[in-house]
């Protein structure tokens, strides 16, 4: 019931499609409202960062 939440737009309440999927672990990580727009904030999975800051590393 608390996750379901998320899946639903915060300012109408229909339901949320996909926006963007974080680059790392193709999970989507930003959601937008068909209806009204509503587009929520990017999550950031702190595991995905320091993956991500590794590849920096690794192919700098
Ligand atoms: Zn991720
Ligand atoms: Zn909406």
């Amino acid at each position: 019931m608390i996750n379901m939440k998320d899946n639903s737009c915060r300012q109408c309440g229909e339901g949320l499609e996909v926006n963007k999927n974080c680059k790392i672990c193709s999970q989507a990580n930003q959601f937008f409202c068909h209806n009204c727009g509503y587009v929520t904030e990017e999550q950031i999975h702190s595991q995905c960062i320091m993956i991500s800051l590794g590849h920096t590393l690794l192919s700098a």
